[in-house]
């Protein structure tokens, strides 16, 4: 059956942080109505974690709550793909990769999963056909015109990839992008310390998830640079720095990025933000803390939850961030001149 409306809900959690540039264009170009899930709340958070056992991870409990938040809304037919595998032998988790299963089974109500399966490696279902899978429920079986849909999303995906590499603030960036700019030359206000924030785009560009550490870190006084900032040969040079082979999808903006970072003078520390029940962060944080032992990187570890507390959270933010102002003043000072700086790891969790 043909669905004959080209609305389509898409829930902003996971995926959407990383690709929205990219599937709102793609939608866009094809007459759709794309409908979006609010903001996280308190809600999206409580609502989310009551359907899923408690050890689910934080951003599949707010994945869960947007679902919810689209139903509420009204929306009959809601985005839930299944990123298997980007490329060959590289995965995702099995939550990422299970979502439409996952979903289908906690949330039940009067609506349709719009399923895709992007798999390049067992199934060979590549860009075009998980696009092509995503509109099919839709009558659209014309190839060239789908082509074209995702040659113009590309084009708004690379203008958002470009400012936000140039350090235009995330939402300014889907901004532009989505008003067809470029700008890359706003005014930057100088910093006196530089931290490079790790962690997955869900878990800090929803800004309830990280209580906003943006904003707090600026408030601090803090340049942030994520791994956002940084180009995808750049992530791949990070992965050689710190001598790791890649197996998980989002590994590049993890240990790629910290291994970029780790090596680069311009940073004083590392911050890293992963959810509480990961599985691939808690293998990948391990040997990056290893790793900026050797490259003498102090590094705050902060673990979250739905039930971490704002207070705790800017408490560790701001110790850790006058800890570098201290090293480095000293650093100034000749204190350390001829020796190695301490590195300084406090691993937190959260919870
Ligand atoms: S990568 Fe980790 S945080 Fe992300 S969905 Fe999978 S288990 Fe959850």
């Amino acid at each position: 059956m043909v669905i004959e409306k080209k609305v389509i809900g898409i829930p902003r959690a996971l995926i959407y942080y990383n690709y929205i540039p990219f599937l709102s264009a793609f939608f866009d170009y094809l007459g759709f109505e794309v409908i979006y899930s609010d903001f996280t709340t308190k809600k999206t958070l409580t609502e989310g974690a009551s359907l899923v056992v408690t050890e689910t991870c934080l951003p599949i409990k707010v994945y869960v709550g947007h679902v919810l938040n689209l139903i509420e809304k009204g929306v009959k037919n809601i985005f839930v793909p299944s990123i298997q595998s980007t490329a060959p032998k590289i995965y995702n988790c099995s939550k990422i990769r299970g979502l439409p299963d996952l979903i289908r089974n906690v949330v039940k109500g009067e609506y349709n999963i719009i399923e895709a399966t992007l798999d390049k490696s067992e199934k060979n279902l590549n860009l075009t056909s998980f696009l092509s899978e995503a509109v099919r429920p839709f009558g659209i079986l014309d190839f060239s015109l789908i082509d074209k849909a995702k040659k113009h999303a590309f084009i708004h995906y690379n203008n958002f990839r470009v400012m936000i590499q140039h350090n235009i603030p995330y939402d300014k960036a889907l901004k532009y992008a989505k008003e067809g700019k470029v700008i890359i030359n706003e005014n930057e206000v100088k910093h006196d310390i530089t931290v490079a924030l790790i962690a997955h785009g869900y878990n800090i560009y929803d800004k309830r998830v990280c209580m906003d550490v943006f904003d707090k870190l600026e408030k601090l006084g803090v340049k942030v640079q994520s791994a956002y900032s940084l180009t995808d040969e750049q992530l791949k040079d990070g992965l050689d720095y710190v001598n790791v082979e890649l197996y998980w999808a989002n590994q590049l903006e993890m240990s790629g990025a910290a291994g970029y970072y780790m090596r680069s003078n311009d940073i004083d520390g590392v911050i890293t933000i992963t959810a509480f029940g990961c599985g691939p962060d808690s293998l990948m944080i391990e040997d990056i803390k290893r790793k900026a032992k050797n490259f003498n990187k102090p590094i705050l570890n902060l673990t979250i939850d739905e039930h971490t507390g704002e207070a705790g959270f800017v408490t560790r933010l701001e110790a850790f961030c006058d800890m570098l102002y201290r090293k480095k003043r000293a650093i100034k000072g000749g204190k350390f001149k001829d020796e190695i700086s301490p590195v300084e790891d406090y691993t937190i969790n959260l919870r």
